[in-house]
């Protein structure tokens, strides 16, 4: 089955979706018969978008659909018990005088003031992580067991947890290391400085994570079958993309979910697909999400969402800042914190910014879901295959609710959802763009 390289040999009616016949040929799963025969007739019948895209939704049974959208839906409330919980722990530890105790702790151990940091960062946040346990073990694991999403006995799901945890105690000592040293030597201007760190330490962590994060996880390998690599790299190589492969990752190990994924930034960029995509999805698919990946690296989508986060990030500082100050103000006493310099005041610092991060959920959502659907139109006209796409939208749609309100698309979703997918993919075809060979029609080549 010759389903690569579109095709410079077949006939220039065909132009407006060179995969129809193919997707005819290699249907995977969705059947409606509306659908698929307006796909395969290739004498192009003008496409009603809104039609089509209700057919490719109304092609999922009920009972599937419902469990999607409770599996989505119960994620909203999650949002809610995460925060509550992480408010819970830092009210706790600064009313108990926990913290201050923590403290005094680190400076009887140590008169170096870094070391103080580690002495008190290490107990308060693997104390954390233990009061927060009961709802990341629901969350995590019970949870995505019920809804068939998790292929992990606990025994190895807890020992990711551990290196988890174990990365999380040397990153974010030293990060509370560094910002506490920025705290003690610009208490007034630490919001700004403090950005700049944490722009830094991310784009760090961006690039670091492929080559010394993700392995610690699961395994990448290049993909070797030339029927779908080959492929691939055909449309990087049209887009300038410095790719000489492509990777394929094990996903399969903790999942069920059909996924893709660019990571890293500058030399350790790489785009890697995930077994289970590869298990269940046919070449149109993979193309149609292996181009969208393509357009997070061509429009430099890195790049921005760290430029946004670190708006965000300077907005949310100086609103901690001004918060901070009048609550030290008014309880610094009570829960014995002294001031931005003094680690005990770490737990308000947390509780702080989980509010700030809680009310700002639409506004991180709608960034990042911004730049997925620019990754969507780069993915369509690269691709070129508005049935995989909307094919691949629906098997998203397992764990991703379909056919949500826009106010609800709005305030909980970071990618557009199946249904905004799909019609873009059915606009898209609709449009029937000519593919450039049309005009010519072979006989003279396009000299002018
Ligand atoms: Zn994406």
């Amino acid at each position: 089955m010759s389903l690569t390289r579109a095709s410079p040999e077949e006939k220039p009616a065909q132009t407006a979706s060179p995969a129809t016949p193919q997707n005819g040929a290699r249907t995977g799963g969705i059947n409606d018969p509306r659908y698929i025969s307006a796909a395969t007739d290739e004498n192009v019948k003008p496409v009603n978008p809104a039609a089509a895209t209700q057919a490719w939704l109304d092609s999922v049974p009920q009972d599937q659909r419902e469990k999607s959208d409770a599996y989505f839906e119960g994620g909203y409330w999650l949002i809610l018990w995460n925060f509550l919980v992480t408010a819970a722990i830092s009210i706790l530890l600064l009313s108990s005088r926990l913290s201050a105790r923590l403290r005094d702790f680190s400076e009887r151990v140590t008169k170096i003031k870094n070391f103080q940091i580690v002495f008190y960062a290490i107990p308060y946040l693997l104390l954390v992580y233990a009061l927060s346990f009961p709802l990341n073990l629901y969350e995590n694991f019970f949870r995505e067991h019920q809804y068939g999403l998790a292929t992990q006995s606990f025994a190895p799901w807890f020992r990711e947890q551990l290196i988890g945890l174990a990365l999380t105690l040397v990153g974010g000592t030293l990060l509370v290391v560094v910002l506490y040293a920025v705290f003690r030597r610009a208490p007034r201007t630490w919001w700004i400085w403090g950005t700049i760190i944490m722009i830094t330490f991310s784009a760090i962590l961006v690039l670091i994570a492929p080559v010394y994060v993700e392995p610690l996880f699961n395994t990448y390998k290049p993909l070797t079958d030339p029927k779908i690599r080959d492929p691939i790299l055909a449309m990087a190589q049209a887009n300038e993309i410095p790719v000489k492969q492509v990777f394929e990752v094990d996903a399969s190990r903790q999942t069920t979910r059909v996924s893709a994924n660019v990571s890293g930034l500058l030399g350790t960029t790489r785009v890697a697909l995930n077994d289970n995509l590869l298990k269940q999805c046919s070449l149109p698919e993979i193309r149609a999400v292996m181009a969208h990946e393509m357009g997070h690296y061509v429009l430099n989508h890195g790049a921005k969402l760290l430029t946004y986060l670190g708006i965000l990030i300077l907005i949310g500082f100086a609103l901690t800042r001004i918060l901070f100050d009048a609550a030290v103000k008014r309880w610094g006493g009570r829960w014995g914190v002294r001031g931005i310099s003094d680690p005990a005041g770490l737990p308000l610092l947390a509780l702080i910014s989980s509010i700030l991060l809680f009310v700002a959920t639409p506004v991180l959502n709608t960034v990042v879901r911004i730049t997925e659907r620019e990754a969507d139109a780069f993915g369509i006209n690269t691709s070129r295959e508005p049935d995989g796409m909307a094919k691949v939208a629906l098997k998203l749609g397992v764990y991703r609710k379909l056919n949500p309100t826009p106010l609800e698309e709005f305030i909980f979703f970071d990618h557009p959802s199946g249904r905004a997918r799909i019609r873009m993919a059915m606009d898209w075809k609709a449009a029937n763009l000519p593919a450039g060979e049309w005009q010519s029609s072979g006989n003279e080549p396009a000299t002018h």
